[in-house]
């Protein structure tokens, strides 16, 4: 039996719940939302504020958990990285006053930064060589400047309206944070068999995703050109058609180039060419 803890409620809770469920485990809606246990994997799910997740994981009260990089880095905590989850992204940047002018990280030098992640805040103000005023606070750190709290911030930025909103810009971004699954360094063999197991499930997912399948046909003569834009997963399946000197090609191309590979295939003589998503893809 593997605890995996996830966020009880907020950004990544939604993400969280559908990634274990498109992992094919089953498990109902916990009424108070504490724990649910799934029906068909030994798995529970415990549900905790983001905050504690890392130390739990640390401590071994859970033996997994989904938690942002961000988190994990601030709360300074001893825990594996076992995934990259492709959600919850968003990044840690420094903000000053719309009026403060900005060159280079230098200016930093001696100015007040409120912020709510003072550890990698260090990190990255030790790693540059400056000396800044830090102020802890614990919410609301946008409002800092123009209470007159602090002459920066330094905080979560999603898509930067709140800065907008409160007359602030980005001048330093230290951190692009995503989802991460994390897991206790200390498992015991049966526990990082399930583990192994989930991974792989969401894993076989991401890869699904990130691919579509591709079938054509082709003249045979234009064939090893084609082949070459699609690699695939080893090579290319090449079948004859029915009509002499043509053959039905199959394989798979990746989401992000998926547009320009198509317009290559087309220029190289390919035709009847279907594009369909897949379900599961384990490489
Ligand atoms: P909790 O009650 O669990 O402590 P919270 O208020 O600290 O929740 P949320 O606002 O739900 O946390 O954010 C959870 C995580 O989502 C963040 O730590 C970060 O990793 C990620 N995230 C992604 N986009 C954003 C964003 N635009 N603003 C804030 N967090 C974001
Ligand atoms: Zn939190």
């Amino acid at each position: 039996m593997l605890r995996i803890a996830i966020q009880k409620s907020g950004r990544l809770f939604e993400d969280s719940i559908a990634l274990l469920r498109d992992a094919g485990i089953a498990f109902g809606n916990s009424p108070n939302r504490l724990r649910s246990q799934a029906s068909n994997f030994p798995l529970e799910i415990i549900y905790l504020r983001d905050d504690d997740i890392p130390e739990y994981v640390e401590g071994g009260v859970v033996d997994a958990g989904i938690v942002g990089e961000n988190v994990v880095l601030e709360k300074r905590k001893t825990v594996r990285v076992v995934d990259r989850l492709g959600f919850g992204k968003c990044r840690l940047s420094i903000a000053l006053s719309k009026g403060t002018p900005y060159r280079s990280v230098q200016d930093l030098n001696r100015l007040r930064i409120a912020t709510t992640y003072r550890h990698v805040l260090a990190d990255f103000l030790a790693a540059n060589g400056i000396q800044a005023d830090v102020h802890e606070v614990s919410g609301a750190v946008e409002l800092a400047p123009s209470l007159g709290l602090a002459d920066a911030i330094f905080d979560i930025v999603g898509t930067g309206s709140t800065l907008l909103a409160n007359g602030l810009y980005e001048v330093e971004t230290v951190l692009h944070s995503e989802a991460l699954l994390v897991a206790d360094p200390a498992l015991t063999r049966e526990k990082q068999e399930v583990l192994d197991r989930l991974l792989f499930r969401i894993q076989a997912n991401r890869n699904a995703k990130n691919h579509r399948y591709i079938l054509l046909n082709a003249p045979n003569e234009k064939l090893s050109e084609i082949a070459r834009l699609l690699p695939g997963m080893k090579s290319p399946t090449v079948l004859p058609l029915a009509t002499e000197g043509w053959s039905s090609l199959h394989s798979v191309v990746q989401e992000d180039v998926f547009w320009e590979v198509l317009e290559q295939l087309k220029a190289a003589g390919a035709q009847g060419i279907l594009v369909a998503p897949i379900e599961r893809m384990i490489l």
